[in-house]
């Protein structure tokens, strides 16, 4: 299925509306000639719930539209439409052809299978996995410990975990792998995911870091490992963070200013930490360009109700999924 789509990379966009049996996104602004951005892309790739589609992007859009109408390209009216307005965020972009990098909000419901009411989990997941165009039953996810144990993946791992608790990895808060078609899978609430993909080789990894896996440095470990084991380089890993609790609301005991070099600050003599600082500043280390290095700069906390917040939230709290898979 090919989408054509009208819109300027700089639109920004606030809905998608089925009006007369065909989509309409609604642009906040007028646009101007361009490219489709990646938030539009994965809005529709939510809407569309197809689990191959192509994003065809069409130049041209004319200065005072305020919106633009999706169609398939054998003229049928795509269906179904979605309530939930931001079901999911891409990491990398929806453009890259390699890679699907992505992560669930609090729209899309508790995605763990061991935390939280996880009645609905799995077909949270479901639902989720499919506007990506991942079939769920080959996640491979861990018993997640805050360590920083990692573990190379390959197609024999494929579906650990993603039925049954019980059939995750062991002991494990990170993965990489060279393998195509295995989705990787964490779960968190303020503890911060680590996208990481090497486009060349091609290869990927993805990292629970909270406080203690920030400590083993996991996420310098695994751009390491990706070196070792797939001859990957450190120039050109690309790497993308999920949304964590940051240095505005992770207030932390003063122990930790001896633990940590970076990402530590004292506010109104108590000390906070931003997982998102720590695990850049490690990154760094190991040699990771800074411009290649983006983040979502939402904080679980305070950030409105779009994401779970262990601290907020307690016992209680579901999980959202954070996903990376090589095409
Ligand atoms: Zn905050």
């Amino acid at each position: 299925m090919i989408v054509s789509v009208r819109v300027s990379p700089k639109a920004s966009f606030n809905r998608v509306v089925e009006e007369n049996g065909k989509f309409k996104v609604h642009l906040s602004r007028p646009a101007q000639d361009g490219e489709a951005n990646a938030q539009l892309v994965d809005l529709l790739a939510g809407h569309l719930k197809v689990k191959k589609y192509q994003i065809k992007i069409v130049k041209g859009l004319k200065s005072r539209d305020k919106s633009v109408e999706v169609s398939s390209s054998s003229g049928r009216v795509l269906n179904p439409p979605l309530q939930d307005k931001r079901r999911m965020r891409s990491v990398f972009g929806s453009n890259d052809e390699k890679v699907i990098a992505a992560f669930s909000n609090r729209v899309s419901g508790n995605m763990s299978l061991s935390y939280g009411d996880a009645s609905a989990s799995l077909d949270n997941r479901k639902k989720f996995l499919a506007g990506l165009g991942v079939d769920h039953k080959s996640l491979v996810c861990a018993k997640q410990i805050h360590s920083g144990n990692l573990a190379c993946i390959d197609k024999s791992h494929r579906g650990c975990g993603a039925v049954s608790y019980n059939d995750a990895l062991d002991a494990c808060d990170g993965f990489v792998t060279a393998a195509k078609d295995v989705p990787l899978a964490i779960f968190t609430a303020d503890c911060l995911p680590v996208f990481i993909y090497d486009p060349k080789t091609p290869a990927i990894g993805l990292v629970h870091a909270g406080w203690r896996g920030s400590l083993e440095n996991i996420a310098g470990s695994a751009v390491r490992l990706m070196r070792q084991r797939f001859n990957s380089r450190s120039v050109d890993i690309r790497v993308g963070f999920g949304p964590a609790i940051r240095g505005c609301c992770y207030e932390v005991s003063v122990d930790f200013q001896a633990k940590f070099r970076a990402g530590v600050s004292v506010k109104n003599g108590r000390l906070y930490m931003d997982l998102v600082e720590v695990n850049k500043a490690q990154l760094l280390g190991q040699g990771i360009r800074p411009e290649n290095i983006s983040e979502d700069p939402v904080c679980t906390f305070c950030g409105g109700e779009d994401f779970f917040s262990f601290r907020r939230e307690k016992d209680a709290c579901g999980r959202i999924i954070s996903v990376i898979m090589l095409k």
